[in-house]
């Protein structure tokens, strides 16, 4: 489904790359992560050392691939990068891993998708920067340790509990990435307007922030959209009226959910009166994939007190019924 809030890339973000920060202090928010994270760069570049491998957890969207590509620029080394799910063979990371220069940042987005076989290349890779190859077939194979030069893996994922632990366990910077809040967005949309020559008003860049989801990504992806109804209406600036009439015709409602996150409370309310349901059986009754709902919708609507994951299944949060127009139950489910 095409969402205009979706949090994965999609094809017009090409132009994204204009508004990636370059750099720690051009990174808006974050800043617990940022902070501990300059120390360990600043101390692995002045010993002159690959910096310790880095984990990057949190929803799409939120900068980990800006963050991987600033923490290679802070350290002046090269910054490869590739992802989970295309690395097929465990041939395929070999190569990748010979070609490396020392203390290269090898990014590897969506690092719990790795197929096992390619899993285990890289654990002697990470702990001793060796692979070791299995040489020939049958009784006459045997093992070739070779060595690598020393460099930093940077791994993301959207689900970090599903990392293996011996995986989790080799990563000695672990970093995790929370939604941002209004004034950070409201920042990050004045500086990428900046960037696109549109101009906005302050009201206007915190109304599509506060409609962001909490999301660098869809703020970007928003704030391109609003100046294209801007422009068509021959407004001259983006005010918060001119973002808010745009914003209703991407049907973006005012707290940021899109039609997809209402689909989903009103499954979980009509159709489960407010749960628990599982999830499983919500994806089937909103006709999206299981996946999609834990990584993207989920996160936000939880963080937001929308709803509440439980083991028994997803529960509606007061908040999700009166947002919907509707009296929530009187006593709690739980
Ligand atoms: P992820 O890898 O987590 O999916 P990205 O790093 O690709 O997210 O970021 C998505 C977009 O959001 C990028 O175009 C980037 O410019 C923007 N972005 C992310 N984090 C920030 C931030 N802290 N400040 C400004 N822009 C950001």
């Amino acid at each position: 489904a095409d969402r205009i809030i979706s949090t994965e890339p999609a094809p017009g973000d090409g132009r994204d790359k204009a508004l990636r920060p370059l750099s720690f202090d051009e990174f808006v928010g974050q800043r617990a992560a940022i902070d501990n994270l300059k120390v360990f760069v600043s101390a692995a570049a002045s010993r002159g050392e690959a910096l310790d491998h880095v984990l990057l957890s949190g929803p799409p969207g939120l900068g980990k691939t800006t963050l991987a590509q600033i923490v290679a620029r802070e350290l002046g080394v090269n910054f490869r990068a590739t992802s989970g799910p295309v690395i097929a063979r465990a041939g395929d990371l070999a190569a990748i891993l010979t070609n490396l220069e020392e203390r290269d940042v090898l990014f590897i987005d969506e690092i719990h998708r790795l197929l096992p076989v390619v899993e285990e290349i890289l654990y002697p890779a990470m702990e001793d920067f060796a692979l070791d190859l299995v040489i020939g077939e049958g009784p006459s194979a045997r093992t070739v340790r070779i060595d690598l030069p020393p460099f930093t893996l940077v791994g993301a994922t959207t689900r970090a509990g599903l990392l293996a632990t011996p995986l989790r366990d080799r990563f000695g910077v672990p970093v995790r990435l929370e939604f941002y809040g209004e004034k950070e967005l409201t920042s990050i949309v004045t500086r990428a307007a900046g960037k696109l020559g549109a101009a906005i008003e302050p009201d206007g860049a915190r109304e599509i922030a506060r409609r962001a989801r909490g999301t660098p990504r869809v703020a970007g992806r928003l704030l391109r959209r609003v100046r294209d109804f801007a422009e068509a209406d021959g407004e001259t600036s983006i005010s918060a009226k001119v973002a808010d009439l745009a914003l209703k015709r991407l049907e973006v409602d005012e707290v940021g959910l899109d039609s997809l996150d209402r689909r989903y409370l009103r499954v979980l309310i009509e159709g489960f009166a407010g749960g628990p349901a599982g999830v499983e059986t919500l994806a089937a009754a909103c006709a999206e994939a299981r996946d999609a709902l834990e990584e993207v919708v989920e996160p936000f609507l939880i963080q937001q007190g929308f709803i509440q994951r439980t083991p028994r299944g997803r529960i509606a949060a007061p908040r999700a019924w009166t947002h919907m127009g509707l009296e929530p139950p009187r006593t709690s489910p739980d």
